[in-house]
């Protein structure tokens, strides 16, 4: 039995459940390989994998065992977007980082060959202003070799101060133990935040 469930597609906030269960956004540019990551977690096909990358425009709900909420955000950076268009992904972003009370923390994933960019660089401030936890997942580590895997996670923890960065292939399933560990440690937290202390006896 999976345990991520596909929920419902949103367009706004009014469309997400009114409930306290806290959510953890996946973002990244388009064709990272977010859908397939989803798929990997879920060990089912609940995801679409996208052939013309940037099609989805929707924010994707899921439920892992009705304990917290996968958000799938809408991928950036589509090259053949309208400069509109990538306003109104902005907009819509940072509407649902800023003002979505439920949500706790990030999951940003990136292709491990490129460069840190402008929208993830805008991904991270958001984290910051809202405090919310952030790993960065650089996917498709199968591409390079293990020591250049290794050169490009230091890199990035040690020039933007991660508090996460998690080497990825969703072609060889490395890290989906330590995603789901992280998932779950931040679950942990963030469960404990919202009820109070739970042993504290009466
Ligand atoms: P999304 O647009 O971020 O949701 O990306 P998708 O999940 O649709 O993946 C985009 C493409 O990258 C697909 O052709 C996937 O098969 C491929 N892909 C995803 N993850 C990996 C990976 O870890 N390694 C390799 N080599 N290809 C991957």
């Amino acid at each position: 039995m999976p345990k991520l469930k596909f929920l419902k597609s949103a367009v706004k906030l009014t469309d997400f459940p009114s409930d306290s269960m806290p959510e953890v956004a996946f973002a990244g540019r388009s064709n990272a390989g977010k859908s397939s990551i989803i798929n990997a977690l879920a060990r089912n096909r609940v995801a679409q994998v996208s052939s013309t990358p940037g099609k989805t425009r929707l924010l994707n709900l899921f439920t892992h065992e009705e304990k917290y909420r996968i958000v799938d955000m809408p991928g950036y950076g589509y090259a053949a977007r309208a400069g509109d268009e990538v306003k109104s992904w902005k907009k819509m972003i940072e509407t649902f980082l800023l003002e979505r009370e439920n949500l706790k923390a990030i999951v940003l994933i990136m292709d491990i060959r490129r460069e840190w960019a402008e929208e993830e660089q805008m991904l991270l401030d958001l984290a910051l202003r809202k405090n919310l936890h952030l790993a960065v997942i650089i996917n498709k580590s199968d591409k390079l070799s293990k020591s250049a895997v290794i050169i490009k996670k230091d890199k990035l923890l040690q020039e933007l101060n991660l508090e996460f960065c998690l080497p990825f292939s969703v072609l060889n399933k490395t890290g989906v133990k330590e995603l789901e560990n992280k998932l779950f440690d931040w679950l942990r937290t963030m469960t404990k935040a919202s009820s109070g202390d739970s042993t504290n006896p009466t």
